[in-house]
């Protein structure tokens, strides 16, 4: 993986394009290194591969936003979210699978390329797919330091048993040829392009490019092979994980028409906030307010940490407003990597709001003195802790 190239620079698209901006630039890279275009070439081949990996992401809402947050870490972490995990790539099937629609039938969005290029392999019909499911699951950061496994039930089209999803009555899976496309699996549609206007070809809306249709249809799920269902599914999130990131459930979304395949469950993280304590990154954020006696005598001041335990922690004496102590290994992991964030206790000492007639007595004897005067010293770490804050 080291070696990859950003996928923005694959595309030679800016970090901020829009989604219509890689969509072009995807679609002149997929012109220029077609395979039907360079035949035999490897050099083409791979920088076809290369600009459909990167046209998977960045096209893909989702993909984009966890691949601009954490680069290709954030796409292998969860096992199919990138579609091409740490095996090498794309394959040649892949892309035209994933892209049928890019290289005919499909929503014609580009203008049927089956034409320009000839396309054979856009003869294939394509397997009905089931749609994805999405959920939310919210986590306390207890429950994101040591990573959780969660149940859910969840409804969702499953495989008719009345027919076993094959979509046709009493056994007989007897089918004609679909009026619509004569077979086909692919409606051609004429249409204005870029390229003028162009043909393209999309996929049958009548047998959703089977072909054929079944005579006899189930009398459960209407020859869709479908019925409505639930199933209790189990998700293993990680440790580390940060809100927004997306979990993926390979194949236990909604069945696919007619034994087709199976879709996804995509589990969205959302991070509880905690009461006390502030995530920043792998590290947590602990606003200590201390009493000015124990900040001058030094002395010890309880501290919560994640999971609802508190440790004691030792206040030097002289403690000033606006230290911060680090608290090794408090923190969180880092997601699919090593280490672990700390915790920082950041002080802000507490000045009295109101004071007893005997409390003003001994401030009154102490105002004067010069311990309680500001020294050069307490001066210069203040204004160099705010000229680096600031400086950075
Ligand atoms: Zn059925
Ligand atoms: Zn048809």
């Amino acid at each position: 993986m080291a070696n990859k190239r950003d996928y923005y620079e694959v595309l030679g698209v800016d970090k901020k394009a829009s989604a219509d901006e890689i969509k072009r630039a995807y679609r002149k890279m997929a012109i220029k290194y077609h395979p039907d275009k360079n035949p035999g070439d490897k050099n083409a081949e791979e920088k076809f591969k290369e600009a459909a990996e990167a046209y998977s992401v960045l096209s893909d809402e989702k993909k984009r936003q966890q691949y601009d947050q954490f680069g290709f870490e954030g796409l292998n972490g969860f096992g199919g979210a990138g579609g091409f995990g740490g095996a090498g790539g794309f394959s040649m099937d892949d892309i035209f699978s994933m892209f049928g629609d890019i290289f005919g039938g499909g929503s014609g969005s580009f203008g049927g390329f089956s034409d320009i290029f000839g396309g054979g392999r856009s003869q294939q019909r394509p397997v009905s797919r089931g749609a994805d499911l999405q959920m939310k699951v919210r986590l306390t950061l207890a429950e994101i330091q040591n990573g959780v496994t969660k149940k859910f039930k969840i409804k969702k089209d499953v495989q008719c048993q009345h027919c076993h999803g094959s979509g046709a009555e009493g056994g007989s899976d007897a089918t004609e040829q679909c009026p619509t496309c004569h077979g086909t699996g692919y409606v051609t549609r004429t249409s204005n392009s870029i390229f003028g206007v162009m043909q393209s070809r999309g996929v049958c809306p009548t047998c959703h490019g089977e072909g054929k249709i079944i005579k006899n249809k189930c009398k459960e799920c209407g020859g869709t092979g479908l019925v409505k269902g639930e199933e209790v599914i189990e998700v293993k999130i990680p440790a580390g994980v940060m809100d927004g990131m997306v979990v993926t459930v390979p194949g236990k979304g909604n069945a696919g028409r007619r034994n087709g395949v199976n879709g996804d469950v995509l589990v969205i993280i959302s991070e509880e906030p905690d009461k006390e304590l502030i995530r920043n990154g792998d590290d947590v954020i602990y606003n200590l307010l201390l009493d000015f006696p124990t900040a001058a005598l030094g002395g010890t001041a309880e501290v919560p940490v994640i999971g609802g335990n508190k440790v004691r922690i030792k206040i030097t004496p002289g403690t000033q407003s606006g230290k911060a102590l680090r608290l090794r290994g408090k923190g969180l992991p880092h997601v699919q990597s090593y280490g672990v964030g700390d915790e920082i206790v950041n002080i802000s000492v507490y000045v009295p709001e109101t004071l007893s007639n005997e409390e003003k007595e001994i401030l009154e004897k102490l105002r004067d003195s010069k311990n309680f005067k500001g020294s050069d010293s307490a001066k210069k770490t203040i204004f160099d802790k705010f000229r680096s804050f600031f400086n950075s």
